[in-house]
């Protein structure tokens, strides 16, 4: 069998393969990837040998969806998924605090984790197929210039690897930026093809790599846009949205019905059962709400599969307080 290999009988095979602990090398929009799963140090390893890479080096880790980043990922700040519905898939890379399932070789050691979705189908598919988070740095041998065709990581990698997918020349054509979210300000550690500009006018100030801060006027994360007229905050179980309710006078609770049915004779407004429900939902009842209440409490729906959207508006609503 050919080490180079295209089409949809490429990416199965590579999706077995890392599914099998091996690894493959694949194309991204940015440059050509040599993935493993991020589970499996073993797996892992063989990335540093065939590389020859030092192991203090960090790989990214490539997700298909903002959601698989729960798994790996603890703390995600509300900067994250603004970012995400920003510039994902896309070349960004965010670093944050790491959960214990991904090994220490996968970061060098660190307790953060480099997170990027690809804007790219193939990657994509491969990610999606093999069902597994894909630990993966640029597919050349260390030191040389990265690969933009599979001919290149052919050149570096032949006789190391058992597979490479060809996906053509990559779009982009430069690695990522990798943004760290887990310092007090937002710090670039390595530039890439998004600007400092054009994240701080998301998230507001960020430090970018030479150290400098790039201040911006009017971030467009700005939480008044969407802010009731009186005080509104999350709760992440219906118990603490009852107790909320509570101590404060003249409170409503704002929820799915599944959230909200067990609320007694509280005042609660429904936003309907699924996500599209209450993304449709949710400005008219935060709108009639505030006339007539004093205290909004509407569920949390922080890190709840589909909700994505929903609660990058919510965290902005509730200056991201969430009990
Ligand atoms: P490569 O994929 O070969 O471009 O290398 C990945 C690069 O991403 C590393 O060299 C680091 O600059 C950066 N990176 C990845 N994960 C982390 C992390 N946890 N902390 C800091 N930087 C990281
Ligand atoms: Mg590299």
């Amino acid at each position: 069998m050919d080490t180079i290999m295209g089409g949809s009988k490429s990416i199965e095979f590579g999706a077995d393969l890392i599914k099998k602990g091996e690894i493959v090398a694949f194309p991204t929009e940015t440059v050509y990837g040599l993935g493993a799963s991020a589970y499996n140090e073993d797996a892992v390893k063989k990335i540093f040998i065939a590389k020859g890479r030092p192991q203090d080096n960090p790989l990214i880790v490539h997700i298909s969806s903002p959601i698989d980043a729960i798994e790996i990922a603890k703390e995600i700040p509300d900067e994250a998924y603004v970012l995400w519905e920003m510039f994902s898939p896309g070349p960004l890379t965010l670093v944050l605090n790491k959960k214990s399932i991904i090994p220490d070789i996968v970061t060098a050691g660190y307790q953060t984790v480099g997170i990027r979705i690809p804007n790219n189908e193939i990657a994509l598919s491969l990610i999606s197929k093999s069902g597994l988070p894909l630990a993966a740095p640029s597919a050349n041998l260390s030191g040389r210039v990265s690969p933009t065709e599979a001919i290149h990581v052919y050149k570096d990698l032949n006789g190391r690897i058992p597979l490479i997918i060809d996906g053509g020349r990559c779009n982009i054509g430069i690695e990522s930026t990798v943004l760290d979210l887990t310092k007090n300000t937002p710090t670039i550690l390595r530039p890439g093809f998004i600007s400092p500009e054009q994240i701080a006018e998301r998230i507001g100030n960020v430090i970018n790599h030479k150290g400098d801060i790039v201040r911006v006027e009017s971030p467009g994360m700005k939480y008044s846009h969407y802010m009731p007229i009186c005080p509104c905050v999350s709760a992440l179980t219906t118990g603490s949205a009852c107790e909320l309710y509570d101590k404060n006078e003249n409170a409503v609770i704002l929820g799915t019905n599944s959230f909200i049915e067990s609320c007694g004779n509280r005042a609660v407004v429904s936003l309907g059962d699924t996500p599209d429900d209450c993304m449709k939902n949710i400005f008219k009842a935060l709108r009639d709400s505030e006339e007539s209440f004093s205290y909004i409490i509407v569920e949390s729906f922080k890190d709840k599969h589909g909700y994505f959207a929903l609660n990058n508006r919510l965290s902005k609503a509730t200056k991201g307080i969430t009990y």
